[in-house]
């Protein structure tokens, strides 16, 4: 075993981070734990062919400070953390680097749950499992969070459109899907059978097809997402598809969607606000994968699984009280603090 674990002096405000490397089987890996306040932190592994290992760790702190964020509002009774290994997924991945991936959080002891993220399937955590029981979101285990993330981001956004034009019925209404993924064609097919009419646009156009057949739904070109006139916009592709100088041609008054970090930056939210632009935050209505995962590492049912999912629908529905005089974001950001406040007194 060529393992080794070395505790690096984490950022301000973060619990512990940490390298682990394995030469014999080519592993780099920086498993960040930002907080334990609430359970053992929970957060998948990515994989990227950072530049360096300053990139790297600037990308674990950043992700795991999301993953607190994220647990915390969903009420997993679990902290933020998460895990990068270097490198390319495609060229550099192994069984083995897999497996000693799994040594490294064996050594954490429990207090890192990992999971799959850009770059790991279910079959590398089956790897990493082999090693350890802290790897989840395995096959035969909660299996794909994707359809819980579509059902957990429908729920939100009914709830959004109750608020936004006072009635949660959504026929009728025109709302446009970008990204037709794991995610986003789940969501698409329940927007269709609550009555929604569907623009829909992906650089997927097998998919783009799809929905076109099978939702009747208009198709719409990746870069004119901001020309046709909308009730509600779901981005469900990419970060960072609304930027200051997007938002003031966006014809939407809702905006709730799957994809992570959808604000280029945070005056985004500002903005959609002064434009009297209702946006659910992303990583308020996209937990119903973690809540999936989460299932799995408490050893939860489907019923479990539907209570976190209301429970998500009902914060939103709490946030959006305020949500006339202050920045959605902010708000969630202000909750989150609260509970941690809390639990750490
Ligand atoms: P996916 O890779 O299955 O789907 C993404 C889709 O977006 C693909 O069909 C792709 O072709 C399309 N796409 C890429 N660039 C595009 C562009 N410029 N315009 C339009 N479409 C484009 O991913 P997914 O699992 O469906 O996740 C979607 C988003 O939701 C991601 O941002 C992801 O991080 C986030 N998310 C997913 C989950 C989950 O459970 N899968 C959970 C939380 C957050």
């Amino acid at each position: 075993m060529t393992l080794t674990i070395t505790d690096l002096t984490p950022p301000e405000g973060f619990e512990r981070l940490v390298r682990a490397a394995d030469p014999e089987h080519g592993l780099i890996a920086l498993i960040c734990l930002h907080s334990t306040v609430l359970g053992p932190a929970a957060g998948g592994c990515r994989m990227w062919a950072y530049p360096d290992e300053d990139a790297a760790i600037a990308d674990v702190t950043r992700l795991a400070r999301g993953m607190t964020y994220k647990n915390a509002m969903a009420g997993l009774g679990l902290g933020g953390g998460k895990s990068v290994i270097i490198g390319d997924a495609r060229r550099d991945k192994t069984p083995g680097m897999m497996r000693a991936f799994g040594r490294a959080v064996d050594a954490l002891k429990g207090s890192y749950y990992t999971a799959e993220d850009v770059g790991i399937s279910p079959q590398d955590m089956a790897h990493a499992a082999q090693e350890t029981r802290y790897a989840v979101g395995l096959s035969e285990g909660s299996g794909d969070p994707s359809p819980w993330t579509a059902e957990g981001v429908f729920r939100c956004l009914r709830v959004g459109a109750g608020h936004v034009f006072g009635d949660a019925d959504l026929t009728g209404r025109r709302v446009l899907v970008q990204g037709l993924g794991h995610v986003g064609m789940s969501l698409a097919q329940k927007l269709h059978q609550a009555g929604a009419q569907l623009i829909v646009s992906d650089i997927n156009q097998a998919a783009v097809q799809q929905a076109c057949d099978e939702l009747h739904a208009a198709a719409c070109p990746t870069d004119q997402i901001f020309q046709p006139q909308i009730d509600i916009f779901a981005p469900c592709a990419l970060g960072g598809v609304l930027t200051q100088d997007n938002v003031p041609h966006l014809s939407a008054r809702l905006v709730c969607g799957a994809a992570n970090n959808q604000l280029a930056t945070p005056a985004v939210g500002s903005l959609l606000r002064e434009r009297g632009i209702t946006y659910l935050p992303d990583y308020v209505v996209n937990a119903g994968g973690i809540i999936s995962v989460a299932s799995e590492i408490h050893g939860q049912d489907d019923a479990w699984r539907r209570t976190r999912l209301d429970q998500i629908a009902e914060r939103v529905a709490q946030m959006l009280t305020q949500a006339r005089l202050r920045d959605t974001t902010r708000i969630a950001d202000e909750m989150v603090e609260q509970m941690l406040a809390q639990a750490a007194a």
